[in-house]
């Protein structure tokens, strides 16, 4: 099976060996149910970012092309919404089993073009599959409300309906699951759906788009656009598309919250992050210091939950020695290589940023405990790598403080109380995930109720909800009021409709018009 699907893909878009610089491939739209190639004069080139390589081109889709993807989500939607709720939960039933069957390759796809390492990949699958499987409980989460009798022969009840044509602009740091978290859930509630993948790391979604239509979906259900700024403005602007799911940086997300939020739309908008980890000095050190490298370093540090700030609190300062030596340990290298422990950053320009942001807390009286800025990779001598760093002394008026890093670097502050502890979090403006390490309940229970971050995790680093509920980041790190997937992505992808109706047995036809407000 693998090799049937990973055959059709390659033929569908770029030939993921041996390619030569004087044929790169491409990517194609999927308009309409069909793999077509862009009429665009204007390409984006995907790199490797272990090599730095060119691995193919994505179009940036003409109007034209954008308009037919459109046109084609919205010929499929009354169809969709009227097919029966049980067809469209035995789609995505074999669509969870054709994921599963082809996790290795969608994998592949993402480190290939994305740079993570291969179990990691896996996990960015799993993941999304956990919200398809999810999905697969529509027959549940559609349920509608009742109240009979609510006077005398009359009763209340009502549906939650499809939107219409749905579109989402996914980030490049999840290629499979952030996709999963948006097509399916819109799909399966009778929503047609364009999708914009990052151009960065377009081969998942194709993937995960072929193995949809293998599963079923029909024709011009799903949608795939590729591009950047135009594509973003033709899908805030577009009369035809009713809802925006988005997940990026704060930059993008507040452009595409107030620009389609301007034409009417809904718009959920998923955004940058500082996350903390306070360390209490009654935790489990062992496994602390454990669970902060690896979500502090996993992914080079480019998750939107990675734990990239930690404050350590009165003796657990006393940890920060062996916190870097922990680090020290970590394997970086091509996420193909076995036993890579964490892989490169996107793009040489995302080096560079990470590397001047580095250089500016030792600017600012940081002390650099531990830099990974001039790491060199045997083999992947042009690879975007940047080696696990801590910088300790930090103070939240610094720059790296500030500003969301996406890379290998944890930031070390220290207080002498968690109230202190607390009151740095909440006043850091995002507040999408954030951990405390300790085992006393008391301490983690004040903790969770007092710090104003949307997930909060209790010897949890990286507290991603699952998918039966929803991922709630707050403040900076979200626009919209309703979250991704769970019950909330249910509400956001669907309307209410409220039917009252009167049955009478007996004859009571009004005698005169009733003029008052009924009650
Ligand atoms: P990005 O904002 O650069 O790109 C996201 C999408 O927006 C892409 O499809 C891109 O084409 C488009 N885009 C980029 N710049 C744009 C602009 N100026 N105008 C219109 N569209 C634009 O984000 P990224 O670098 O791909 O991803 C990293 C960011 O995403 C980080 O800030 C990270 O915290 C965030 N993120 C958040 C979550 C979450 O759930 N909160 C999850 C993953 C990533």
């Amino acid at each position: 099976r693998i090799l049937q699907v990973s055959s059709k893909v390659n033929s569908i878009w770029y030939p993921l060996s041996s390619v030569s610089s004087s044929s790169v491939s491409t990517v194609k739209l999927f308009i309409d149910g069909k793999f077509v190639e862009s009429k665009s004069d204007k390409w984006i080139d995907i790199h490797n970012p272990a090599t730095n390589e060119v691995i193919g081109r994505v179009p940036e889709t003409t109007k034209a092309e954008m308009d037919a993807a459109i046109a084609s989500c919205k010929r499929a939607f009354p169809a969709w919404a009227d097919t029966s709720v049980l067809s469209r939960q035995q789609v995505l039933l074999r669509y969870q089993q054709l994921i599963k069957e082809n996790l290795k390759e969608i994998a592949r796809l993402i480190t290939l073009e994305q740079g993570k390492t291969l179990a990691d990949a896996e996990g960015d699958v799993f993941r999304g599959l956990q919200v398809v499987e999810h999905a697969c409980s529509v027959t549940s989460l559609l349920l509608g409300e009742t109240m009979p009798s609510i006077t005398k022969d009359m009763d209340l009840y009502s549906y939650r309906l499809p939107l219409g044509v749905c579109a989402g602009i996914a980030p490049f740091n999840f290629p499979a699951m952030i996709p999963l978290w948006m097509f399916p859930m819109a799909m399966v509630c009778g929503n047609t759906f364009l999708m914009k993948p990052s151009e960065r790391v377009p081969g998942a979604t194709m993937l995960l788009a072929k193995l949809l239509q293998d599963s079923g979906a029909p024709d011009g259900t799903l949608n795939i656009i590729h591009g950047q700024h135009e594509a973003v403005n033709c899908i805030c602007d577009h009369p035809d598309i009713k809802a925006i799911s988005f997940v990026g940086s704060n930059q993008a997300g507040e452009y595409i919250f107030e620009r389609g939020s301007r034409h009417g739309k809904r718009v959920q908008a998923n955004m940058g992050a500082k996350n903390h980890g306070v360390v209490m000095p009654d935790a489990n050190k062992e496994n602390t210091l454990n669970q902060l490298v690896g979500a502090a370093f996993g992914a080079a540090g480019q998750r939107c939950m990675a734990l990239s700030t930690v404050i350590l609190v009165g003796e657990a300062k006393k940890w920060l020695t062996e916190l870097v030596e922990r680090a020290k340990n970590l394997r970086v290298n091509a996420g193909n290589q076995p036993g890579a422990d964490l892989g490169p950053l996107i793009t040489p320009q995302a080096k560079e940023r990470v590397c001047n942001l580095i250089d500016s807390g030792n600017k600012e009286g940081a002390s650099i405990l531990l830099d990974g800025r001039k790491i060199k990779v045997k083999g992947y001598e042009n690879g975007n790598f940047v080696g696990p760093t801590i910088i300790s002394n930090v103070k939240p008026n610094m720059t790296c403080y500030k500003e969301e890093i996406f890379g290998p670097v944890l930031l070390v502050l220290e207080t002498d109380t968690l109230d202190e502890a607390i009151k740095i979090v909440n006043e850091n403006p995002y507040g999408n995930g954030t951990a405390i390490f300790t085992t006393n309940g008391a301490t983690a229970r004040k903790y969770s109720h007092l710090v104003d971050v949307g997930q909060v995790g209790v010897n949890v680093p990286i507290p991603v909800p699952l998918p039966m509920f929803s991922f709630t980041g707050s403040r900076a790190s979200f626009r919209g009021d309703t979250n991704f997937y769970g019950k909330q992505g249910i509400q956001f992808y669907t309307q209410l409709k409220t039917i009252t109706s009167q049955w009478k047995e007996e004859d009571a036809t009004l005698s005169s018009p009733a003029v008052a407000m009924p009650t």
